[in-house]
């Protein structure tokens, strides 16, 4: 027997209804974006200290079969990370979303001038938002974060109350209460790796892979270190070899069915002279000679407890003016340094670099591609170098990343992606609301 057509029309709302509670868009708010509810796991993956070169040179020697299939398939551009081009600030912007001005890590360190404390910037009580993963935990997502280094993981998981967040650095300490997970080692079969080691990132990435088996996060942001890069330069055997293998982990989550989403908090230089040797500017010695001792105090923000392969030297420091010590001699003086890009003062830093002008000094300063800028000699330790050049970050020449996507983006975010400035903290919006 045919319908009627009264009972067809009503078949069909019935459809219609049907199909947009499924389709219902349950959207996450988090500083004042707006975040679709993932149909499927989005893993979000911060290389850290990936600088573009070393992608091209693999995919160019074609050991990258995975990269290959998400640049072919997906979408594959590069995006500027935040400025200090350092580690704490860029992954804060990557999880919330929004650039320094927004969450406050302006560093890894940073002098309070109202206390004269030099504090870590570790702490999550220094955040000043909120973030996605935690945003997206709190409405009922499965969520995971992992990261290589302890630093990073109280401020990446800042209120999340739930969902597995641990480091690879004490996988072995982690408790089910505490961390969302336990036996991790085992469950990874791995050993607890060395902190100073590829395997750290290994472990962050196969865990990675595990816990999509496992418990299928709805979200998951994996944050590895740059151990790697700042000792080999992209087209090394040993550089080759690290990328080799996280592209392997890469086509595990894709297989899985995850958007692996993937970018960089910063990029990496040979920080040398043509010599080979460092190349170094030792600001506060040289304004002390110049302006008087006492006269400025020059903060590091690279500094961590992690100072091996850098010795605490970046392309970014900031400087603090005391005994009314006018700013624009200060700047004249520096500006002229061979090896200075760019000096700015609190205004400039926060409208064109989008720092917290309450967390950086009177000036900032960035080196070139080449020049780390320190304080005096005797404040920085190179003897963990060995024979290996210095690599380091912190300027301009270190803000471009990666920004790729396994699964091919929708006409409006391809769009956005050719007319708009790409950030690596627009990295979950174009994975959860962008791809198809
Ligand atoms: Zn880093």
């Amino acid at each position: 027997m045919t319908k009627g057509r009264g009972e067809v029309r009503l078949f069909m709302n019935r459809r219609r209804i049907a199909g947009a509670m499924e389709n219902r868009e349950i959207l996450i708010e988090v500083n004042g974006r707006r975040y679709r509810w993932p149909s499927r796991p989005v893993v979000a993956v911060c290389i850290d200290g990936c600088s573009p070169d070393y992608l091209e040179n693999a995919l160019a020697a074609g050991i990258m079969p995975n990269l290959a299939a998400f640049k072919k398939e997906g979408f594959f551009s590069w995006a500027d990370g935040v400025i200090p081009s350092f580690t704490n600030p860029n992954n804060l912007s990557i999880v919330t979303g929004v650039p320094p001005s927004g969450h406050g890590i302006s560093g890894n360190y940073y002098l309070d001038s109202q206390t004269g404390a030099e504090i870590m910037m570790n702490d999550p009580r220094l955040l000043r938002c909120e973030t996605i993963p935690a945003k997206f935990a709190g409405a009922g997502a499965r969520v995971a974060v992992v990261t290589a280094k302890d630093k990073l993981l109280g401020l990446l998981s800042h209120h999340l109350f739930t969902g597995i967040r641990f480091s690879a650095e004490r996988a072995d300490r982690c408790t089910l209460p505490g961390n969302g997970i336990e036996g991790v080692p085992s469950r990874v079969g791995m050993d607890l790796p060395q902190v100073y080691s590829p395997e750290l990132s290994y472990f962050v990435l196969r865990a990675g892979v595990k816990i999509l088996e496992t418990h299928r996060p709805h979200l998951m942001y994996l944050s590895l270190t740059d151990f790697i890069q700042h000792k080999y330069s992209p087209g090394t055997a040993q550089a080759a070899e690290f990328y080799r293998l996280m592209d392997a982990e890469w086509g595990k989550l894709a297989d899985l069915g995850a958007v692996v989403a993937l970018t960089a908090d910063h990029g990496m230089n040979d920080k040398t002279n043509p010599d080979g040797s460092p190349r170094v500017i030792y600001l506060l010695e040289l304004l002390d000679l110049e302006f008087g001792g006492g006269a400025c105090r020059v903060i590091c923000p690279i500094t961590d407890p992690y100072v091996a392969h850098h010795g605490s030297l970046g392309s970014f420091v900031t400087v603090f003016l005391f005994n009314r010590l006018a700013l624009v001699p200060v700047m004249n003086f520096i500006r002229r340094l061979r090896g200075v890009e760019r000096v700015v003062d609190r205004q400039q830093v926060f409208f064109e670099f989008e720092l917290p002008p309450d967390r950086v000094g009177d000036l900032s300063v960035l080196g070139d591609a080449s020049t780390v800028i320190g304080t005096s000699p005797r404040d920085h330790d190179l003897s963990a170098l060995g024979h290996l050049p210095l690599r380091s970050h912190g300027g301009l020449a270190e803000q471009k990343v990666p920004f790729i996507l396994s699964r091919p983006l929708s006409g409006a975010y391809a769009r956005r992606a050719q007319t708009e400035r790409l950030r690596n903290f627009h990295l979950f919006e174009f994975a959860l609301n962008g791809t198809m």
